[in-house]
Formats: structure tokens, sequence, C-alpha cells
């Protein structure tokens, strides 16, 4: 386990999921996620409702819960990347007083791209590989390369609730991004281009 502590950031579709895998298996870091840990929550009884509520609305799940999430898997790792959080200046503030962080990555893609990446993602059902129809497609349509499982398309990837994201993604998490480059610590990073094209960019970063 090394001890780079890495943020990765970006709106829906830049390709943190994506980035995130090669990076830990790169560095040998943790995946620090907080989607994924609220889709395998879903229907988890908060104060506030379920996270599905908000998940498949395209909204904000609440801070507390999110920040729980967070700070529960930053007790146990090394060196992570940090993907789909903080999503909010309360969220950086929070993070702020856990930890600190040696590199921000910003992934920047157009936001036409951006409707095309996630309305044609696929994730497999059963280990959670990430295809696209186009983009990435997997040998067999509909069947996961690496364990046979079906793809299934995210309840929240359809055009309507991608929308929705973006637009969330605009006011809240755009100031995020702000935040970041006042403080000098954001590094851009071109998201087109092939993944493994991305992954070259940001591993020049990460070993600057
Ligand atoms: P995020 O985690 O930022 O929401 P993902 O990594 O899940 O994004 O990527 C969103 C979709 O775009 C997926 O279907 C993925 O296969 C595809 N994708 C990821 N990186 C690229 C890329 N460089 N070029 C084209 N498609 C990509
Ligand atoms: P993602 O997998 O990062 O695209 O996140 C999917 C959904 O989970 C988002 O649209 C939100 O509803 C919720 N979510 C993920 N991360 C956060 C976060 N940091 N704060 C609030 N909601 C989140």
């Amino acid at each position: 386990m090394s001890d780079h502590r890495i943020l990765l950031l970006g709106p829906p579709g830049a390709g943190k999921g994506t980035q995130s895998t090669r990076l830990t298996d790169e560095y040998d870091l943790d995946h620090i996620t907080t989607g994924d840990a609220l889709r395998a929550n879903k229907e988890m009884e908060t104060e506030y409702g379920t996270p599905g509520e908000y998940m498949d609305a395209g909204e904000l799940v609440p801070d507390p819960v999110v920040n729980e999430i967070v700070v529960t898997a930053l007790e146990d790792a090394d060196g992570f990347v940090l993907d789909g959080y903080p999503r909010n200046i309360e969220q950086a503030e929070y993070l702020s007083e856990q930890t600190d962080l040696d590199v921000v990555v910003f992934l920047d893609v157009p936001g036409e791209e951006l409707v095309d990446r996630l309305t044609g993602r696929r994730v497999c059902d059963d280990c959670g590989a990430t295809y696209h129809v186009r983009f990435d497609p997997p040998e067999e349509e509909g069947v996961c390369d690496e364990c046979g499982g079906e793809l299934v398309q995210r309840e929240d990837d359809t055009e309507d609730t991608v929308r929705e994201r973006l637009r969330v993604y605009r006011e809240n998490t755009e100031p995020v991004v702000e935040h970041y480059r006042e403080k000098g610590s954001l590094v851009e990073v071109d998201g087109e281009g092939s993944p493994d094209e991305v992954f070259d960019r940001i591993r020049d970063v990460i070993e600057g």
C-alpha cells in the first residue's frame, strides 16, 4: 500500500471511476467512492429517507449520510483515490478537517460528451466493471468480460436524470473545483481521448 492521497474531481461521466480503477491498481491504493457506497445502501433508512430517493432523482444525498461514509473509509486507508466526494463546499470543508490531500486532479470533459458517456454506460451487476455501448463495448453484448455477469444500465443514467445530475454538478460541485483552484492545489487534466491516454496524463501529474 502506497501513501498517495489523491482527489479525483470532475463532472458525472468524466471518467473518475474508470481512472480510479487504474490508479488503485498502479499505486496500490484504496478506492473511496461515495457513489458505489451509496448504491450498496440505496434502501438504508436514515432520518432523511433512503439514499435511493435522492439518487434516482439525480439529487445529492444529505451531507451527514455521505460524510459518515467518507470518514469511516478514511480511517482504514493509508493511500487512497477519493472519487465522487466532495460534491459541495460544505463537504469540502468537512474533508479538510479529516485529511490532507497530496494532489487534486480535475478531469475536464465537455458537456455533450458527458451526456453520451453517461447514457451509454453499462455496469456489471455482479462485479461493478464499467463499459460503454460504443466507446468501450464488452466482447459479447450485455455480458461482462471480467466475470460473465449481466450488464445493466444504472437507474440514474437515463437522459432526463443525467441532465439533472449535470445541473446539480454545475450548481454545487463547480464551486468545489473553484475552491481547490484558488488554493492552488488543482491540476487540470484533459479527460478526452482514450482511457489509456487519460491515464498517462494523470500518471504524469502524480509522478510530477
Ligand atoms: P464517472 O465515474 O466520472 O461518472 P465513468 O468512469 O463511469 O465516469 O465513465 C462514464 C462512461 O464513460 C463509462 O461508460 C465509461 O466506459 C466511459 N468512459 C470513461 N472514460 C472514457 C474515455 N476516456 N473516453 C470515452 N469513454 C470513456
Ligand atoms: P456517482 O456514482 O458518483 O455518479 O454518484 C451517484 C449518485 O450518488 C449521485 O447522483 C448522488 O445522488 C449520490 N452521491 C454520490 N456521491 C455523493 C456525495 N458526495 N454527496 C451527495 N450525494 C452523492
